[in-house]
């Protein structure tokens, strides 16, 4: 095995394997399940599932596994081994293509919102012929769905591949009416880029926050940590370059196309990105990747960081998400080629980009509302709670001379002119950057950078292919029916533009001034998790997911169950994990600091009273006084915490987590923070920041 290209795909049953190994009717009608959403038999399963097994076994496999994607956020799955017995004490290997396609699990151990409970928990997964198996370690992966006894999704690949569906049913229309015979499929595609940190596993070892939170709760910042922009693509140290060349190699092996790697912001943070893909896919690869960066790092004696935001005051992780729409000839929807405003199909995909946006602005920010992003969001490293969409200059006069009737200038300059004779001249992008935009257009994509990094992308993106839908669905219901289409679509592209472009900002989504244009201009910013997830469950939201066959109201209401829950459950987390630091931890290690220079004052004055301690004095004292503070704070936490477990609903809790608990932690960590910086090094009982984020 000497080249990536040999490397690449070598554990997984991908379309070249299944030609090699399987028949011919048999590959074909795989290829039509794929591609064409055919239902498989039984027979046809059988035969794949045996190519399957022999593949899987040559391959180093004793076990196989339905993989799925509970709404735990991570993967699950349930390991069976290929053996069968033969009644003569031996065993045989077996995969049958009922095994391959159906499996059985216990829906009531993962979160479902109440849809199952421990006395009606059946639950089933079921394969996904559209992702590819794959080998980890010694169990053939089968990536499936996962759904209840009656049918409802409990999973987070169920209602994607359904967005996908209703997302192509709808573009469909669109492309049939605009006089568009020939395209057969139109799919989303998504690249998404990870964040993370890599720390020290050993010093991680040594801090609870981290163990249960994934996040610190304490810790004062170092001198120094990103304020000179040194790291941002700096050079890679050694210890990181091997993690990523073996995190390299195991995507590939796993056929994910891990592209870009390099060093991000802060101290210790680093980036990820893979080549874009399906959706579907994308999204699986994407839960694969964030598996394998944690076990790689094991490997390496490092801890990789997926929380949104492990250290205070500095850039946290999120996870930016590329979508486009294309059709299966690979035809881009969202490409604008050289003359946009001549470019009818591209405007009209555009513009029903800005009105899914502008009319689902809630949504999109409760799908990624969560726990961990919301200390990020907001923050001078992360686009603000404030949905808009940024799409440069260009497209912007574009938009705006289609809405007035006007004529079209275009006076852009379009090559770069280096001015050095040595450096040749460039095509420029269409666009600059604005990093600042949560929803920003990127050439012939858009890129959503509200997610956080610890996150599935499933459910930013079930939602984003749903409101295109719905958008799509009402300029087909128009077209449809219009005697003249041409005239049609100019009026409707002028008509959108003008109801939406509320939500189109192409200046400083950090500043001060924004927030306040937003509100003038109507658009929702939305600063708690709580308040986000209400959204889901409003009657507008739940009538498009219904129309689209996306989710049902009882799927819906789980999932919104599930969210909020979820949320407690973390602040509660936090709050039981920092008090047991500071009673036990902290709060001893600055008693007996104390006590040490208590013990310096009394032996000077045993030596020579005149000796003065008046610096032993005031040290004693201040650190006494902010210890009795520390307790104090931490006590009202406590009951706090307690008064918390009392509140009988659900979305009451998650009110008081956000309003009481979340300033209590704030408020212990305060003062904490400041005896950090008051108590000897080696009296502090955890690692530092400025010791974690040099520690590599
Ligand atoms: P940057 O950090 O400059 O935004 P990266 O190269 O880190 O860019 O990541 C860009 C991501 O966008 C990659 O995953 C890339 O594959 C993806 N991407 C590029 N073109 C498309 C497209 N048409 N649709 C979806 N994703 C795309
Ligand atoms: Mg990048």
């Amino acid at each position: 095995m000497n080249t990536v290209s040999d490397l690449f795909g070598k554990l997984v049953f991908n379309d070249k394997v299944m030609k090699e190994r399987l028949p011919k009717a048999t590959y074909k009608r795989m290829h039509d399940a794929i591609d064409g959403g055919m239902p498989l038999d039984l027979e046809v399963a059988n035969v794949i599932a045996n190519a399957m097994k022999d593949w899987a076994i040559e391959n180093g496999a004793t076990h196989f596994s339905h993989w799925f994607q509970p709404m735990t956020g991570i993967t699950a799955e349930k390991h069976d081994s290929f053996i069968s017995p033969t009644g003569d004490g031996k065993v045989i290997m077996e995969f049958s293509g009922k095994a391959l396609i159906k499996g059985e699990s216990d829906a009531s151990s993962f979160p479902s919102g109440g849809i199952r409970s421990t006395f009606e928990a059946r639950g089933y997964t079921s394969w996904d012929p559209s992702s590819y198996a794959f080998i980890k370690g010694k169990t053939l992966c089968i990536p499936t769905a996962f759904c209840s006894y009656n049918g409802e999704a409990l999973d987070k690949k169920t209602p994607l591949l359904r967005s996908m569906e209703a997302l192509n049913k709808q573009a469909l229309r669109v492309l049939r009416a605009m006089g568009d015979n020939s395209t057969q499929k139109v799919i989303s595609s998504v690249g998404s880029e990870q964040e993370y940190f890599l720390i020290d596993k050993d010093l991680y070892a040594q801090r609870k926050d981290l163990i249960y939170c994934g996040r610190t709760l304490l810790g004062a910042n170092p001198p120094k940590t990103q304020e000179l922009d040194d790291h941002f693509f700096g050079a890679i140290k050694p210890r990181v370059t091997a993690f990523m060349k073996d995190l390299d190699n195991e995507l590939w092996a796993l056929g994910v196309y891990a592209k870009t790697e390099h060093n991000e912001a802060a101290p210790c943070q680093f980036e990820i990105a893979p080549i874009y893909t399906e959706t579907n896919i994308a999204a699986d690869h994407n839960q694969l990747t964030m598996e394998i960066m944690k076990k790689v790092a094991e490997d390496h004696n490092l801890a990789c960081l997926l929380h949104e935001k492990p250290f205070n005051g500095i850039s946290g992780s999120g996870k930016h998400n590329n979508w486009s729409i294309s059709t299966e000839k690979g035809e881009n929807l969202l490409e604008p080629g050289k003359m946009p405003i001549e470019n009818t199909k591209f405007l009209i995909f555009l513009v029903a980009v800005i009105k899914a946006v502008d009319e689902y602005q809630d949504l999109l920010r409760m799908s990624i509302a969560s726990a961990g992003n919301e200390h990020r969001l907001g923050g001078h490293e992360a686009p603000p709670a404030i949905v808009s969409i940024f799409l440069g200059d260009e497209l912007t006069r574009v938009l705006d001379t289609i809405e007035s009737g006007e004529e079209y200038i275009d006076d852009f300059e379009r090559v770069m002119q280096t001015k050095v004779q040595v450096l040749p001249d460039f095509a420029k992008d269409t666009t600059d950057r604005n990093r600042t935009s949560p929803f920003a257009f990127t050439g012939n994509k858009f890129e959503f950078r509200m997610l956080g990094s610890g996150i599935s992308i499933a459910g930013p993106n079930i939602v984003m292919n749903s409101i295109m839908a719905e958008a799509l669905s009402q300029f087909a219901d128009r077209l449809e029916g219009a005697e003249n289409v041409n005239d049609e679509i100019k009026a409707l592209l002028a008509e959108t533009i003008t109801q939406h472009k509320r939500v189109i900002f192409n200046g400083d989504g950090y500043s001060k001034q924004w927030e306040e244009e937003a509100d003038r201009r109507g658009l929702l910013n939305v600063k708690s998790t709580p308040e986000a997830l209400k959204h889901y469950i409003a009657d507008k939201n739940i009538a498009m997911f219904e129309k689209h066959g996306v989710f049902n109201r009882t799927e819906i209401r789980a999932r919104y169950d599930i969210k909020v829950e979820a949320y407690c459950k973390t602040l509660n987390i936090e709050a039981n994990t920092l008090m047991d630091m500071i009673n036990r931890q902290i709060i001893p290690a600055v008693v007996e600091y104390s006590a040490v220079i208590a013990d310096s004052a009394l032996s000077k004055r045993d030596l020579d009273a005149s000796i003065p301690v008046d610096l032993e004095i005031e040290t004693v004292k201040e650190l006494s006084v902010l210890n009795g503070e520390l307790k104090k704070r931490v006590n009202k936490l406590s009951s706090d915490v307690c008064a918390a477990g009392k509140v009988r609903c659900m979305e009451e809790r998650a009110k008081y987590f956000r309003e009481t608990i979340f300033d209590d932690l704030l408020s212990v960590r305060e003062i904490a923070d400041r005896l950090e910086t008051l108590v000897a090094e080696d009296y502090w009982p955890i690692p530092t920041y400025g010791e974690i984020l040099n520690s590599i």
